[in-house]
């Protein structure tokens, strides 16, 4: 997986070095001697990371790092900051900015690309869902302020260590700002991290189980994919933090744990996973509002294309039966001339509603605009849908509608029921024979369920 990387530092030597050992692993490098060309390449290079010395005349680091993660065009991307000293005041100073990982000089090879691995994995992940973001945002269902408050919500944490004293430890330290829970036993971990968890805490180097495998089990069990693991590491345990970083730990730090790091860390892991997933869920809405009718909520006719292309091979195939209503409700203009417009899209809500609740769970109703409507019926046979159709009929005619503003309107609805019939028949030819029948029951007098006969 290679990525463009935006290497920065004042020292050309220092620039130097890192670039040779990036192009040696066929990552593509762009330049910068000072914070402002820094920013000005971010912005229009948009590279996939940026490793940032702190220390540079002007504009340091930190001040860079402010910038970038403040500035809409640049915050997506991750920054890895290059200190010359391994000072915690250092992390802390660069967290605060807004960093997303740390490494020291003189840099350990090894350990860079782990790292830089692990911010490309992640950075991919978000370009994607960015993407979707867009897209969102033309379906109207992105919404800025919930998006803010669901990312700085309190997050549920698990601490995962054979350690007790350190877990309980971690536990009270996170426990501050975020509802936290402990576990020594992997399985159980397991088990809760598969609910509503937005970051484990995982010792590293537990004894009493294997912490690789734990997370080897975590990334591919598919509710605890994408949940965070923040690893606590021992200076000893180098290889197992390389090893956990490739399995898909998405940030570590050393021991001994530092209070203000472990928040520090943790709330930038709850920030991004939240943030994550509110672009997901804002596509899958997007993606729901694109098949269903607004008005009444059912499904609108490009669900019903979709369903036809499913559906119809598979039945023809099997030579399952498969029927479809059509219905048009009789006189409806007479609704909106006599009562208006809203009385009208009442009459369509109240004839929905009754519609769904008259037909089986595996029938699929769609509107497929005005007052007509259709129901796929998987399994059906020309009698079974006959059955329904005159129970949908019924339904709509044995009661008045009872409009908000007090009027009770009798509303009636003709129906045509077509049937799949052998290999040669389409989507279109059951259609078409639906609406023929449902012509003939209005020239029949209204109010009735005519059976077209194939
Ligand atoms: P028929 O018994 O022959 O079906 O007569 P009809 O009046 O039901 O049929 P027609 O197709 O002549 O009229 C349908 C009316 O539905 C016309 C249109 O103004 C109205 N309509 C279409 N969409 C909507 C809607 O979303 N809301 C409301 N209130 N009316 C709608
Ligand atoms: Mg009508
Ligand atoms: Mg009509």
């Amino acid at each position: 997986m290679s990525a463009r990387v935006l290497v920065v530092d004042d020292m050309p030597a220092n620039v130097r070095l890192l670039q040779a050992r990036l192009e040696a692993e066929y990552y593509e490098v762009l330049v910068a001697h000072n914070g402002a060309d820094a920013l000005r390449l971010a912005r229009t290079e948009q590279p996939d990371i940026v490793l940032l010395d702190v220390m540079m005349p002007e504009l340091d680091g930190y001040e860079v790092t402010r910038q970038l993660k403040s500035d809409p065009e640049t915050r997506h991307i991750p920054v890895i900051l290059v200190t010359a000293l391994d000072g915690r005041d250092d992390r802390l100073s660069g967290l605060e900015a807004g960093a997303d990982d740390f490494l020291n000089k003189p840099v350990d090879e090894v350990m860079l690309f782990a790292r830089l691995k692990a911010l490309v994995r992640l950075k991919l992940m978000f370009d994607e869902l960015r993407q979707r973001e867009v897209s969102g945002r033309k379906a109207g269902v992105f919404d800025p302020a919930q998006l803010q408050r669901q990312i700085e919500a309190v997050g549920n944490v698990l601490v995962i260590d054979d350690n007790e004293r350190q877990g309980m430890r971690m536990l009270r330290q996170l426990g501050r700002t975020h509802r936290c829970a402990f576990e020594t036993d992997p399985q159980k971990a397991q088990k809760i991290a598969s609910g509503r968890v937005d970051l484990l805490v995982l010792n590293l180097t537990a004894k009493s189980f294997d912490p690789l495998r734990f997370v080897a089990h975590l990334r591919s069990t598919e509710a605890t994919r994408q949940t965070p693991v923040l690893g606590v590491y021992s200076a000893e345990g180098r290889d197992i933090l390389l090893k956990a970083l490739e399995l898909g730990v998405n940030d570590a730090l050393p021991r001994p744990v530092d209070a203000q790091e472990l928040i520090a860390r943790a709330h930038t892991q709850i920030r991004r996973k939240r943030y994550a997933d509110y672009l997901r869920n804002s596509l899958d809405r997007s993606l729901e509002l694109s098949v269903t009718d607004p008005l009444t909520g059912l499904n609108n006719r490009r669900y019903m294309d979709m369903q036809f292309i499913n559906l119809l091979p598979r039945h023809l195939k099997a030579g399952e039966p498969l029927s479809l209503l059509m219905l048009d409700i009789d006189y409806f203009k007479r609704v909106n001339d006599s009562y208006g417009h809203d009385a009208g899209d009442e009459v369509l809500k109240e004839f929905s509603r009754r519609l769904t609740q008259s037909v089986r769970a595996v029938d699929m109703p769609c509107r497929l605009g005005g007052e007509e409507f259709v129901v796929l019926m998987p399994g059906a046979d020309s009698e079974d849908a006959r059955h329904i159709a005159e129970r949908v009929r019924l339904q709509v005619a044995s009661a008045a509608f009872n409009l908000s503003t007090g009027h009770a309107l009798n509303i009636t609805v003709s129906v045509g029921v077509s049937t799949l019939s052998g290999t040669g028949d389409s989507a279109e030819g059951l259609l078409k024979r639906a609406d023929e029948a449902v012509y003939e029951a209005k020239q029949g007098g209204r109010n009735r369920v005519i059976l077209h006969a194939a």
